[in-house]
């Protein structure tokens, strides 16, 4: 096994370096493929980024994307907090000591039980955006804060969590209104733009939204909020260039500028901490000639580490171990009878063997998170490197 760190930038170009070859190699030999090869160091470097281009802004890592204990270990060891949504996620921080003050639940609907299991290990703060979701809270309103979350339609992006989640200015403020009379506090406003937003355009236009909302409530006479939640959302690279993240953020920081100083603002980043930290390796189990094409059919596919062609339209940046120039025409396959089980429909592929390795940069956001054992394949194995700073670790 290499006893370097892997160099962060190798994972964003296309090639691989001799270092990685080697890695990749020692790992397939030693574990079998498929494989997810995680680096903590990457992790540590997006968490170091982020934070660097939002200095005022506290960053919940969402654990959604790749609920990993080795990433929520190296991300409470950097001080970085958490936003949970469900009692499965309350259980993985939890398991790995995070300090309850150091999390928030963002799931906007949920079932008494979500409540009550993240208050019994210390969570307080619950979002909401309608009034049948504030009712939740009555019989726990001396034990929480809540904020509520607007939404903001996004076109653009992956995922428009705005259609799903959220609520109009007005609603909010009636919400507010309501908790008021309640006896239930209300922390502050949260928003989610949509997963791998393209333009920082979208976050300004919120913040400037809930800045008038606040000051609505102010004259309204309600209690002054504390907290602005930006959400998550931050994009990162995969075949296509974006705006490197700290040029992203200067608008965001601008618009941030504008708020009252007493107002406490967070981030909810998950994609952004965890794309570039993975690497996908799978084998060629097969190959036969279909239509003048070569076909090679891959121990991982659709149903499990590249679910997120299905869900999250990503487009991976696919590169082979064996780097031969001369290239044809090929279809990438997963390994199940499903048909629709196709990794890439036309790529320029040297000509490969049965057991050649593909490996996949970018994978580590919404892909083993939403794999599943469909025919009864196997989610690839996760391995964890450079989990301690410095030290190569090697651990499943
Ligand atoms: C999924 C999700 C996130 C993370 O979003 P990214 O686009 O991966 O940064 C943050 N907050 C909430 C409420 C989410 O549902």
């Amino acid at each position: 096994m290499a006893n370097s760190a892997l160099d962060f930038s190798a994972f964003s170009s296309s090639a691989l370096s001799a270092e990685e070859t080697q890695l990749i190699e020692a790992s397939v030999a030693q574990f079998g493929a498929p494989l997810l090869l995680l680096d903590c160091e990457v992790v540590r470097q997006q968490y170091r980024a982020l934070a660097r281009a939002l200095p005022n802004v506290t960053l919940h890592f969402a654990l959604k994307p790749l609920p990993h204990a080795s990433v929520v270990r190296t991300l409470l060891a950097e001080g970085a907090s958490f936003d949970l949504a469900t009692s499965g996620e309350v259980e993985l921080v939890a398991s790995q000591g995070v300090p309850a003050d150091k999390t928030i639940h963002t799931h906007p609907i949920k079932r008494d039980s979500d409540i009550s299991d993240a208050l019994n290990y210390g969570c307080t703060v619950f979002v909401v955006d309608n009034l049948n979701e504030l009712d939740k809270f009555i019989t726990y309103k001396d034990q929480v804060e809540l904020l509520v979350r607007l939404s903001f339609r996004n076109a653009e992006a992956f995922a428009d969590l705005s259609k799903k989640f959220g609520c109009t200015t007005e609603m909010a403020i009636e919400i507010i209104t309501q908790a008021q009379q309640l006896g239930i506090r209300i922390k502050g406003l949260s928003f989610h733009v949509g997963s791998q937003t393209s333009s920082p355009q979208k976050y300004v236009d919120a913040i400037l939204a809930c800045k008038q909302v606040m000051e609505t409530i102010v004259q309204l006479g309600l209690p002054a909020l504390s907290t602005l939640d930006i959400g998550g959302g931050f994009p990162v690279s995969y075949a296509k260039q974006i705006t490197p993240i700290e040029i992203f953020c200067a608008p965001i920081n601008e618009a941030l500028a504008s708020l009252p100083q007493t107002v406490q603002v967070l981030a909810e980043p998950g994609r952004f901490i965890v794309a570039p930290a993975v690497m996908s390796v799978a084998s060629v189990m097969g190959q036969a000639i279909r239509e003048g094409k070569m076909w090679y059919y891959l121990d991982d596919g659709i149903y499990g580490s590249f679910s997120g062609l299905m869900f999250d339209e990503a487009d991976y940046p696919i590169v082979t171990v064996n780097q031969d120039t001369q290239c044809f025409p090929s279809v990438l396959a997963g390994p199940t009878c499903d048909s629709i089980d196709v990794v890439a429909e036309s790529i320029m592929l040297p000509k490969l063997n049965n057991g050649d390795l593909i490996v996949a940069r970018m994978m580590g956001a919404y892909t083993s998170a939403t794999a599943t054992d469909f025919n009864f394949f196997k989610r690839a194995q996760t391995i964890t490197l450079n989990e301690h700073e410095n030290i190569q670790t090697l651990v499943c």
